[in-house]
Parts: C-alpha cells; sequence; structure tokens
C-alpha cells in the first residue's frame, strides 16, 4: 500500500506505556528480539513471516495504522515514520 504524502502516518512515541503495549514479544515471527519495531525501527535481518500479531496490538488500531499498512511486519520494515 502507498502511504499518502499528504496524509501519512503519525510517529509512534516511543514510550513505556506504549511499548508496554506492543505484542512482539509474543509474536511468532520475531520470537525473543527487541520489540517495538514500528516506533524504534531495529529490523532484524531474516524474518520468516508467521502470523504477525500487529493487527491485533492496541497500538496498531490507536493510530489506525490499518489505512496505511494490509500487512504490518514492522519486524522487517522497521520504523513508520
Ligand atoms: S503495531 Fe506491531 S510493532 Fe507496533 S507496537 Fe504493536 S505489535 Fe509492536
Amino acid at each position: 500500500m502507498s502511504i499518502n504524502p499528504f496524509f501519512p502516518p503519525r510517529p509512534i512515541p516511543d514510550t513505556p506505556p506504549n511499548s508496554d503495549r506492543c505484542r512482539c514479544p509474543k509474536c511468532p515471527t520475531s520470537p525473543g528480539q527487541p520489540s517495538f519495531f514500528c516506533a524504534r525501527g531495529e529490523p532484524s535481518k531474516t524474518i520468516s513471516k508467521k502470523d504477525c500479531l500487529c493487527h491485533q496490538c492496541a497500538i496498531f488500531q490507536e493510530f489506525k495504522l490499518n489505512i496505511y499498512f494490509d500487512e504490518a511486519y514492522f519486524c522487517e520494515t522497521g520504523k513508520i515514520a
């Protein structure tokens, strides 16, 4: 999905309350890795995609990331804004 440059996604603030809601630690795609990829970046070098949990995440819903991303896998693509 392309991102409209006039209506880009808001950056996700890297705060403890936000990072505490990240689902990545329980994700089968990136078990045991650092998380909160949508805010922090640091994508992994190689992932094997398995049922990304981002769509079930409160951050994904609060920041309306569904408008921009059909798939999430921020562990592969990194920070969103
Ligand atoms: S949208 Fe994905 S990367 Fe961002 S906080 Fe939620 S689970 Fe983590």
